[in-house]
């Protein structure tokens, strides 16, 4: 199995037990729960409490593990070569069947300057550099002598895509402006400002047309830029370039503007659609004579293209257990079925929005209910525990400004 994200868990959850040798390979060696990752880009939520190492929640028998990167992969000798994530040892694996689940990674439509200079958001040390880098900017605008363009350059803090990472992490950004730096650096604070640049013409496009409206109302309110129908030319170090020209100086540009693939699956040598997705087959299956599934943000069903998220991820996860499950017990499978549990984004000011189909739900009311379902969607006792310790410590004494 290769992964160790929603899918790979998933599916490890699922697999009968005593009947799978398990070899899972990843950089990674934690399950990370995504959907609380821009909490900890301001200290929320502490960075260790949204994660879990894969030893301790696989508790499959025999099981393996290795932290290593797939680099390739032998369909006809079926063996996958693979690279130490620490040392860069290169080894090689047989394997009877292979999961593919790396995920995918940060869409960058080639902008010149958007790998060296911007922010990614889709791992725990991207999480730690933004925050790392917001405190710095603020420590670096509280120095004596600094030049007026220069400290408003510093605290204008710039994210880049209207899906629910950047208003997630906008959100948190101005939450923990107001709520916490304008006691410590209060004169920095009244100049900090943050913009939000998304192409097309609305916030939160898979939410229902009024709950993406009613967040752009909310960051208007904030005093949170939303500059919509702009796209992005270039990222220097010091500020973004606009496709009509415009510069707009800043100190941190987080950038979340969708996925593509993998390297590894881009050298798979399988038909892909648009998004670069491997395509599959009604079991998951991308390769059937070399048993190669694929399944999570990295796959997608042709006809049949289900957006990339966690609950998506989970669901073929469980799915494709229960195919090996009834395959290893000489029955055949039924057919997939997609439930749609509805979607939730944080928009700051303890406000969410909550779209199920039949409930659009928005605000406080929103916001209690985005906490509670992601408190028990925590994969372990200890998770559900230190998130919630987090957000009480975080509501009684402020989130922690240090930098280290
Ligand atoms: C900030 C953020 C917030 C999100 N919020 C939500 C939300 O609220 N709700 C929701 O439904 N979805 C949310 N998502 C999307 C969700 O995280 C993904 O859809 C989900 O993680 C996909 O699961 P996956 O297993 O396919 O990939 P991932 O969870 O990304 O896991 C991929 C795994 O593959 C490993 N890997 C990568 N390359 C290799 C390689 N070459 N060899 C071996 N292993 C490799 C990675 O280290 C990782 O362990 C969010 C995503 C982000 C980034």
């Amino acid at each position: 199995v290769l992964g160790t994200g929603f899918a790979s868990l998933s599916l490890l959850d699922n697999l009968a037990k005593g009947r799978f040798d398990v070899t899972v390979v990843s950089p990674r060696n934690h399950f990370l729960f995504t959907p609380l990752l821009p909490s900890t880009t301001v200290g929320t939520v502490e960075f260790r409490s949204i994660i879990e190492p894969i030893r301790t929640a696989c508790r499959l028998d025999p099981f393996t593990f290795y932290q290593a990167f797939t680099t390739a992969v032998d369909p006809a000798r079926k063996v996958v070569t693979c690279e130490g994530a620490t040392d860069g040892a290169v080894f090689t694996l047989e394997y009877d069947l292979l999961v593919v689940a790396v995920g995918a990674v940060s869409r960058t439509f080639n902008v010149p300057g958007v790998r060296e200079h911007a922010f990614f958001l889709k791992e725990l040390h991207h999480a730690r550099a933004i925050r790392q880098r917001i405190i710095e900017c603020f420590e670096r605008a509280a120095h004596p002598g600094l030049h007026e363009e220069e400290d408003r350059r510093l605290l204008h803090f710039v994210v880049v895509g209207g899906g629910p990472t950047g208003v997630e992490f906008a959100a948190e950004l101005h939450d923990f402006i107001s709520q916490d730096l304008r006691k410590w650096y209060p004169r920095e604070a009244s100049v900090a400002r943050i913009t939000l640049v998304e192409a097309t013409g609305g916030l939160l496009n898979m939410f229902h047309k009024e709950l993406g409206d009613y967040a752009v109302r909310r960051f208007r309110r904030s005093r949170i830029d939303v500059r919509m129908g702009a796209s992005v030319r270039e990222v220097t170090a010091q500020s973004i370039r606009l496709a009509d020209g415009s510069e707009i100086p800043c100190g941190l540009v987080v950038w979340s503007t969708g996925l593509e693939a993998t390297p590894l699956v881009r050298s798979l040598p399988y038909p892909t659609d648009l998004t670069q997705r491997l395509l599959i087959d009604a079991e998951f299956c991308a390769d059937p004579a070399a048993e190669i599934y694929a399944i999570g943000d990295c796959a997608t069903r042709s006809g049949d293209e289900l957006p990339a998220t966690a609950q998506v991820a989970l669901q073929e996860g469980r799915y494709l257990a229960y195919c090996l499950n009834r395959r290893a017990a000489g029955k055949p499978p039924k057919l997939f079925r997609y439930r749609h549990m509805g979607m939730l984004a944080y928009i700051g000011s303890r406000r969410a929005l909550v779209d199920t189909g039949r409930w659009k739900g928005k605000g406080f009311s929103a916001w209690l209910f985005w906490r509670s379902v992601y408190l028990t969607k925590l994969v372990s006792l200890k998770n559900k525990m230190t998130v919630a310790f987090d957000w009480f410590k975080a509501l009684l004494f402020g989130r922690d400004i240090s930098s280290f």
